[in-house]
């Protein structure tokens, strides 16, 4: 069914799939180039349509790769009011621009910014969105995207189509998708669209409110090893110790919904079902439990190493290491280990 106050679409004329190219100040996040790959896969599945992509205030560098990563166009969007992200004024601009090239389906990163963009793109082209897809294909008579996603607290996994409007609008977390590789012989379009959107949001200030030790952590997405703190950390002095040792063996730090909701660390740093998706080649999880909701966070951990008092919990399952015993008693021998390690000098050559 579709609401009788929508306008008319003629469903023919949207061809291609684009990508939102989020930005982190002078880089683009890595979701926006996963994106670009599972793009192109279904451009192919759909008879090799185009990959585009869009992105506010970037520069041409950013472009290019975007394109190195299987763009075929990139559309660069300028216009006043788009200096400082706002979900009304950029919500405004991608719905212009995607009314201009039509796309039949577009992809937007469910970040912080991508999952509050997404839904309000959607509203103004009057169309459907689906969140948080952990798998995307398409059905190639009907061109409908096929969005899959876990629905219903993660007891069911649901397959949604929006058979009647377009663009098709779907949402992934990063790392749900491997990031293609960076191929720069790949030639692409990079075109440039002013906009007009009226401003009607201000920034009055902005101010980081996590602390600063775990701020300046790598994210959680990108990093190669990544220790994860839950209820059993017990105490934001506990995240401290955490921190350390992630510094310590060039990590970064992530969080359960518990321990996040505990004030213990940002929610930037969760991992799991509504929070980020890891793929690290190390996870270290200490007092945490190994709830489903966790679980599909982590499971593509190459090697899982967990610590926790009780050998019946359900993350000892999936642990490649289970070490039986208290945080408190295990992590400071590590830290003094590591930094034991790091201080160490090489011995002189022997003189014989
Ligand atoms: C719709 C929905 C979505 C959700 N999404 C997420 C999500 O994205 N991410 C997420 O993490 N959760 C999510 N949850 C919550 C999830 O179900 C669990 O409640 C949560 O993951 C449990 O967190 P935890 O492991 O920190 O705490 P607990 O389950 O309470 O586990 C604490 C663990 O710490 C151990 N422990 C205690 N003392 C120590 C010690 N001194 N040293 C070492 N270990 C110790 C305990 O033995 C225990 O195993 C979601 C839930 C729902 C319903």
């Amino acid at each position: 069914m579709t609401c009788t106050l929508w306008p008319q679409i003629n469903k023919e004329e949207f061809r291609g799939v684009w990508v939102y190219l989020e930005r982190d100040g002078n880089r683009l996040k890595d979701v926006g180039l996963e994106l670009l790959g599972k793009a192109r896969e279904l451009a192919g599945k759909l008879g090799d349509v185009e990959v585009g992509a869009v992105l506010i205030a970037g520069t041409e560098e950013m472009a290019r790769e975007a394109i190195y990563h299987g763009a075929d166009k990139v559309v660069l969007v300028e216009g006043p009011h788009l200096d400082v992200y706002s979900p009304v004024e950029y919500g405004e601009a991608v719905a212009q621009v995607l009314s201009k090239y039509k796309p039949e389906i577009f992809l937007v990163g469910a970040t912080k910014r991508g999952r509050e963009l997404a839904p309000y793109v959607a509203a103004l082209l009057t169309t459907g969105i689906t969140a948080d897809c952990t798998a995307l294909d398409v059905e190639p008579e009907t061109r409908d995207l096929l969005q899959i996603a876990p629905a219903f607290g993660g007891s069911q996994i649901v397959t949604i189509k929006t058979p009647q409007r377009r663009p098709q609008i779907a949402t992934v977390r990063p790392s749900v998708f491997p990031k293609p590789p960076r191929d720069v012989g790949r030639k692409g379009e990079i075109a440039v669209e002013r906009v007009e959107v009226r401003r009607r949001t201000r920034l009055l200030s902005a101010e980081r409110r996590v602390g600063k030790d775990i701020a300046d952590l790598p994210p959680v997405e990108s990093a190669d090893v990544v220790i994860g703190g839950g209820r059993g950390v017990g105490s934001a002095e506990g995240f401290k110790m955490l921190t350390e040792l992630a510094k310590l063996l060039g990590g970064s730090l992530g969080a359960t919904l518990t321990a996040v909701r505990a004030g213990w660390a940002p929610e930037s740093r969760l991992i799991g079902q509504t929070g980020k998706v890891i793929r690290p080649k190390l996870y270290i999880a200490v007092g945490v439990s190994g709830a489903v909701q966790h679980l599909v966070g982590i499971i593509e951990s190459k090697v899982i190493i967990a610590i926790n008092p009780d050998p019946q919990a359900p993350i000892m399952n999936y642990a490649d290491y289970a070490v039986v015993g208290d945080y408190r008693e295990i992590i400071p021998l590590l830290i003094e280990e590591l930094r034991n390690v790091k201080t160490r000098q090489p011995e002189p050559p022997s003189q014989k």
